[in-house]
């Protein structure tokens, strides 16, 4: 049930993490709070294909 997926800044696009999730525990696009290093912040990301 596991997927791979891409975690892409909501504030620059910039693609920075690829993580997996459980399908079955979250069937609509996860948002996170990460560092992003273009940035040098910590801003959300969100699951992109
Ligand atoms: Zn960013």
């Amino acid at each position: 049930m596991r997927v791979n997926i891409t975690l892409a800044c909501t504030e620059c696009g910039e693609r920075n993490y690829i993580s997996t999730k459980n399908k079955r525990n979250n069937p609509d696009r996860i948002e996170l709070k990460k560092y992003c290093p273009r940035e040098k912040r910590t801003t959300t990301h969100r699951e992109t294909k």
